[in-house]
């Protein structure tokens, strides 16, 4: 059965999450966005709120909300800022949602618990200075050493790399496939920033996302306990692509925020600001970009909600989350040209928000799969070329 409403539960939980973000980030979110500056208080705000674990289930710390929560929760984040979906993105999707669907009982109580209740913050970490959408091409290492895995390599591009305090790292454990380019070769591991020889470091030139905090990691011969080795060795490319199934799906819905957010500030401003005696609304080419707008936002919506009851169900959903992902990013860059245009010379400057929302647009139609990767994807399983089966670790149905 398909319902198109959300339940009590959801509804409340995009009141709640809708009210915090304007009351708590929106009063502050220009001048960190101008400063540069990333606030480490929203941590504790959205663990309270539930959020770091929100889909995580409650007996592993989590508030055992369902996936569809977690697309709500990215819509309403980024309709605010890009910078606060990010940390849903890779601390809940990627990493506590590979944890659970992956990671040993040991691991879970270890990392989960203590990342779905917010004590710790954690990201994900497989892009490098030489390879982002050819995974194959990573050059970090891990090399068995007794009961540890010795890791050397760099990670670069990393959301949350300069605060987080846990990783979620792939590496090469089988050199002979890495020659090969055998992706059978690289297995995914838990490496924690206090381990020696972990160093990183902000990336101080990016020009999106700017309240948000970037950056990059080093491990220099890192020695990992053997019990931090996520999955069986030889299944960290799955891990990867399957953690990239629930980072996709949020920054879909969080892309669909976007728009929402460049629609609703064009509106306002539209109905405000006159020329030629009639308030700018009143023109055609200006309705036009709102009602594509406004088609781009109820299409991105419908994409996301159709991945997230996949997930609920427990059902494979890399080929529509995939869609949902490209879709709602590429609008939402639309969204964000058409919403700066809509506020003529006053959108190019910083005083109004959608200068922000045109430069935070685009990261997202880079990261996760860029704009080329999907429509590659989405082609191949078009022409047959690509066929996803189940695969032995489907995300768990929803329990209510
Ligand atoms: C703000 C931000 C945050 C990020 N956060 C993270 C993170 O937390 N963790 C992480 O691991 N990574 C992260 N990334 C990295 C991101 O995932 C990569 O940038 C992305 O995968 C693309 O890789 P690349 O930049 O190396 O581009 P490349 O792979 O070098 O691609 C360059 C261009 O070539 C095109 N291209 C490449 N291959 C093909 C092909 N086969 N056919 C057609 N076109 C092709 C691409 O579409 C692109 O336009 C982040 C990036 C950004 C910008």
């Amino acid at each position: 059965m398909i319902s198109f409403d959300l339940s009590d539960e959801q509804r409340l939980l995009e009141q709640s999450v809708r009210e915090w973000a304007a009351r708590e980030v929106a009063p502050t979110i220009h001048d960190l966005d101008r400063e540069h500056r990333f606030d480490k208080n929203v941590f504790p705000q959205m663990a309270a709120l539930g959020l770091l674990g929100i889909s995580v289930p409650q007996e592993y710390g989590g508030a055992g909300m369902d996936y569809i929560s977690l697309g709500i929760a990215s819509e309403e984040l980024e309709y605010v800022d890009t910078s606060l979906r990010v940390i849903l993105s890779v601390h809940a999707g990627l990493n506590c949602l590979s944890l659970l669907t992956w990671g040993s009982e040991d691991q879970k109580q270890r990392y989960l618990v203590p990342q779905a209740q917010g004590k710790k913050i954690a990201t994900y970490g497989l892009t490098e200075p030489g390879a982002g959408s050819d995974v194959r091409g990573i050059q970090t290492v891990a090399v068995k050493k007794g009961d540890r895995y010795v890791l050397t390599g760099e990670k670069m591009w990393i959301s949350l790399a300069d605060v987080a305090d846990n990783f979620l790292v792939f590496a090469w454990t089988d050199l002979e496939k890495k020659k090969q380019r055998d992706t059978a070769g690289i297995s995914a591991f838990i490496v924690e920033r206090t381990f020696k020889g972990f160093t990183s470091a902000t990336l101080k030139e990016k020009w999106g996302i700017l309240a948000g905090n970037t950056g990059s990691f080093k491990m220099d011969e890192v020695e990992v306990p053997e019990d931090n080795l996520v999955g069986k060795p030889g299944e960290g490319f799955k891990i990867a692509m399957f953690a990239l199934d629930q980072g996709r799906y949020t920054v879909a819905a969080g892309a669909t925020g976007l728009i929402r957010a460049c629609r609703d500030a064009s509106v306002k401003y539209a109905k405000e600001r006159k020329t030629f005696g009639v308030e700018i609304a009143q023109h055609q080419l200006v309705k036009e970009m709102i009602a594509q707008m406004e088609s781009d936002y109820q299409s991105a919506r419908l994409l996301w909600l159709r991945a997230g009851w996949l997930k609920n169900n427990g059902r494979r959903n890399t080929r529509e989350t995939g869609l949902a992902k490209w879709f709602a990013t590429v609008a939402s860059e639309r969204a964000a040209s058409d919403a700066v245009q809509i506020h003529g010379a006053n959108g190019y400057s910083d005083e109004y928000p959608v200068g922000r929302f045109y430069r935070n647009c685009k990261g997202a139609v880079i990261y996760e799969g860029t704009r080329e990767i999907h429509k590659l994807m989405q082609a191949d399983y078009v022409l047959g070329y690509r066929v996803d089966r189940p695969t032995r670790c489907e995300l768990p149905p929803y329990r209510s």
